[in-house]
C-alpha cells in the first residue's frame, strides 16, 4: 500500500489532511463539514468509514468544526490531548465517549501498526501539539498554529520525508492589513503563527535535515498571497543550495480543495490515488490550485 499525505483543506476558513500509511487511514484536523470531508476522501479512492482516527492538533474550529458529526456518521475514534478535548468538548454536540483517546505530548502511541508522536507546539490553545506519523516509508511531520519554529518542534520534525509546514503571514501585510492592533500581535506574536520569512527558515533547516517535500499551509486569506508564501520560502531554500525539484518539492495546499497528493516512498513522482503512477517526474516546485 502506497504512503502518502494529502491536504484536504487548509487555511483559516478550515484545515484537514490525510494520511495513508501501510496499517492504517488518518485524518489530522477536521474544520470542515462531515460531507465536505466524505466528498474529499472519496475523490481520492478513500472512504471516511475506513480512517482509523483523527488526529487533533487542538481545539480552534477552523481545525475541529467536523469532528462532533463524523464522530457520529462513521464512528471515527478522536485522539486529542485532555485540554484540547476539555477545551473541544462544549462544542461536540453528543458523542460516544468510549471513542475518545487522550494522548500526551512526547508520548508515542499506535492506531494499527502505525506509531504516533504528539509533540508540544508554541499556539494560543489549551494544549495544543503537532504530529510525527512514522512509516516504513519515511516519516510524516505536521506542525501547522505555529507561533514560532521552536526547539521541541525541530526535533519532532527532524528527518521527516513530507512536512506540513505553516506559512500564515506576510509581515507587511498584516502590518498595513485592516485587523485590528490586538489581533495583528496576538497573530505575529510568539504564540500565534508562523510567517513567510519565519517558514522559510524553518524549511531551509528541514530541508537540510532529510525532509523532501514541503506542504506551505494554513495560509492567511487576509495577510498572505499563495505565490508569495511560495517565492519567500523559495528564496530561502536557493540561499541554502537547495534545487527544487532536485533536493525538494513544494507546494502551496489550497483552501478548499484538495492538494496534490505526496507520495512517501518517492515524493518526486506525481501519485494518483487509486491509479497509481501516471509516470510524470516532477521537477518545479508546485503552487498547486491557486
Ligand atoms: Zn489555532
Ligand atoms: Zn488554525
Amino acid at each position: 500500500m502506497p504512503v502518502y499525505s494529502v491536504s484536504l483543506r487548509s487555511g483559516s476558513s478550515g484545515n484537514s489532511a490525510f494520511i495513508r500509511t501501510e496499517s492504517a487511514g488518518l485524518a489530522l484536523d477536521l474544520g470542515m463539514t462531515g460531507r465536505q470531508y466524505a466528498l474529499a476522501l472519496e475523490s481520492l479512492g478513500e472512504s471516511a468509514d475506513g480512517v482509523d482516527g483523527i488526529l487533533l492538533t487542538h481545539e480552534h474550529i477552523d481545525h475541529s468544526s467536523g469532528i462532533g458529526v463524523v464522530m457520529r456518521r462513521h464512528k471515527t475514534p478522536l485522539y486529542a490531548t485532555l485540554g484540547t478535548y476539555r477545551a473541544l468538548l462544549p462544542f461536540l454536540g453528543k458523542i460516544d465517549e468510549s471513542l475518545v483517546r487522550i494522548i500526551e505530548p512526547g508520548q508515542s502511541f499506535s492506531i494499527r501498526e502505525t506509531v504516533i508522536t504528539p509533540f508540544s507546539i508554541p499556539h494560543d490553545a489549551a494544549d495544543p501539539v503537532g504530529f510525527r506519523i512514522h512509516t516504513k516509508a519515511g516519516d510524516i511531520g505536521v506542525a501547522t498554529d505555529l507561533g514560532h519554529f521552536s526547539q521541541t518542534v525541530r526535533e519532532a520534525l527532524t528527518g521527516c520525508r513530507i512536512v506540513h509546514l505553516e506559512a500564515n503571514f506576510d509581515p507587511d501585510m498584516l502590518e498595513t492589513g485592516s485587523y485590528p492592533p490586538s489581533l495583528k500581535k496576538r497573530i505575529a506574536g510568539s504564540d500565534g503563527h508562523l510567517s513567510n520569512q519565519e517558514s522559510g527558515m524553518a524549511a531551509s533547516w528541514l530541508i537540510r535535515n532529510g525532509t523532501e517535500s514541503l506542504f506551505l499551509s494554513h495560509l492567511s486569506e487576509e495577510n498572505n498571497l499563495p505565490p508569495l508564501a511560495l517565492r519567500t520560502v523559495c528564496s530561502y531554500l536557493d540561499q541554502t543550495g537547495a534545487r527544487a525539484g532536485e533536493d525538494y518539492v513544494i507546494q502551496v495546499a489550497p483552501r478548499y480543495s484538495c492538494s496534490r497528493p505526496m507520495l512517501c516512498q518517492d515524493p518526486f513522482s506525481e501519485y494518483v490515488p487509486g491509479q497509481g503512477f501516471p509516470g510524470q517526474q516532477l521537477t518545479l516546485p508546485l503552487i498547486g490550485d491557486l
